[in-house]
């Protein structure tokens, strides 16, 4: 690869992130130690962001649940940025051990700065002033992921769960870094969770435009927030296993500058590599053959349906009114073609499980206003998303996904499409069914099953 040439000739500035499950005890972290020594080296400065160890973060919120019923934010983030805290320190003496100059720095020491959202708060600034100065005095740089630090409140901020992966990401904008490496317990990101779909394929290129939908639509291995920082500030990611040496998933910009090959054509490179993977056929099937990136469902949303909607203007501007002062994210709208002899319409929508009661309390409170007749709530949906950089200029992937479908006997219930995805609605009951064919019928199944170590992805 290109990226390996190139380090021959510069010092090469790799940020590696360790989830938890990689750090999850005192022989893991010895064995990450390990293998952050051979980056260094190899001539590389180091700065590695870690999460906290195995399961800590969930059982310091346990723990805070026993003592208060309602902890208070600011004593919440104090709590779980301590998890991260413990693996710096405890990976920057393992590295010690091994006869390198380690340092550890919480998250405000790296220079981290957030907004002052307790819980989820965002990234406003990196001023890796300290770290700088580690690395150039040769140490490799540790720093505790998912927290930073408000300038008003000088308090303490934790950047919600999965948070370590945008510390990574934000460290290597920061830094400049060539790459950021995010290691985990799966060998990549996979054309469908290969423990629903035994034939998945790792994916080896994928752009970061593809890798968001794929996020967005339930795929679970790199937090949407981490993805997002990545595209917006130019950063390339390596997705990979911490448990081997094997070359994971390259998640890049395709309109950026990259190391990894010239910039082309939107996705053209990763449709490229993704054919021969999948054993698609040369260069005739690329054209003919949409290429899709992969295939992820969610069971985590329900159906909303507003019925009897007066079919004037203003009566969705209305309703989504209503919803959106809740702060519920919504994410698939349908609305039906009136029925003649009344005049009236349903409108559906879907939303997280997690916020349906809040909105259906709300739409109920002004019922007589809106003027609609009753509402549905449905919570045994699930969606599938299909996602390819090569369907923007593809119509004939549409009619594929439903035929799939169809000749599985499942029903479609609504439907969605972006540039580069298209979702379908189905029971919830069928999704695992619907993921299976229509993986098959995309020709995305691989000639032997993925491996699947016991990881959680995490
Ligand atoms: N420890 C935090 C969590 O479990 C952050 C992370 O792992 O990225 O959510
Ligand atoms: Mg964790």
């Amino acid at each position: 690869m290109q990226q390996r040439s190139k380090q021959e000739y510069h010092v090469s500035l790799i940020v590696q992130k360790f989830g938890g499950s990689s750090v999850a005890d005192a022989e893991s972290i010895k064995r990450v130690a390990k293998r952050i020594v051979e980056t260094r080296k190899a001539g590389n400065e180091v700065v590695v962001a870690v999460s906290a160890m195995g399961d800590t973060t969930d059982e310091l919120l346990d723990l805070a649940g026993q003592v208060a019923p309602i902890p208070a934010p600011r004593e919440m983030d104090m709590l779980l940025s301590a998890g991260e805290r413990i693996s710096m320190a405890l990976l920057a003496m393992a590295i010690e051990s091994l006869g390198h100059d380690a340092r550890s720095f919480t998250g405000s020491q790296a220079g981290m700065i957030t907004d002052a959202t307790h819980g989820s708060a965002r990234i406003v600034d990196v001023t890796p002033v300290r770290l700088r100065e580690a690395l150039d005095e040769g140490a490799i740089v540790i720093v505790a992921g998912f927290q930073g630090f408000n300038r008003d409140t000088k308090d303490i901020t934790t950047l919600g769960r999965g948070g370590s992966d945008t510390t990574a990401v934000a460290l290597a904008a920061a830094l400049k870094a060539d790459v950021c490496e995010i290691y985990t317990d799966v060998d990549g990101i996979f054309s469908a969770d290969p423990r629903l779909v035994p034939k998945a394929h790792k994916i080896d290129r994928i752009t970061s435009e593809e890798m968001l939908e794929l996020a967005a639509n339930g795929a679970k291995v790199l937090y949407i927030r981490a993805v997002e920082y990545a595209r917006r500030h130019g950063v390339t990611l390596h997705v990979r296993s911490s448990f081997n040496n094997n070359e994971g998933t390259i998640v890049y910009n395709p309109t950026d500058a990259e190391p990894f090959g010239p910039a082309t054509v939107a996705g053209s490179q990763a449709q490229a590599a993704r054919a021969a993977d999948a054993g698609q056929e040369g260069s005739e099937g690329a054209v003919e053959e949409p290429m899709i990136a992969g295939v992820a469902t969610d069971l985590s949303e329900a159906k909303i349906t507003v019925v009897g909607v007066p079919d004037i203007p203003g009566k969705a501007a209305q309703i989504f009114t209503i919803v959106a002062k809740t702060g519920a994210n919504i994410d698939m709208i349908v609305q039906n073609v009136s029925a003649a002899s009344t005049g009236l319409t349903d409108i559906s929508f879907t939303l997280p499980k997690s916020e349906g009661q809040l909105v259906l309390t709300a739409l109920r409170a002004e019922q007589s206003d809106v003027g609609f007749t009753a509402l549905q709530y449905d919570d045994q949906i699930g969606k599938l998303a299909l996602v390819g950089a090569g369907m923007r200029t593809n119509a004939g992937v549409s009619a594929k996904l439903f035929t799939a479908l169809f000749e599985a006997g499942i029903n479609i219930e609504m439907i969605s499409t972006s540039e580069i995805r298209i979702s379908v609605v189905t029971r919830a009951d069928t999704i695992n069914d619907a993921l299976r064919v229509v993986h098959t019928a995309f020709g995305l199944d691989a000639a032997e099953e993925a491996v699947v170590h016991a990881g959680t992805g995490r």
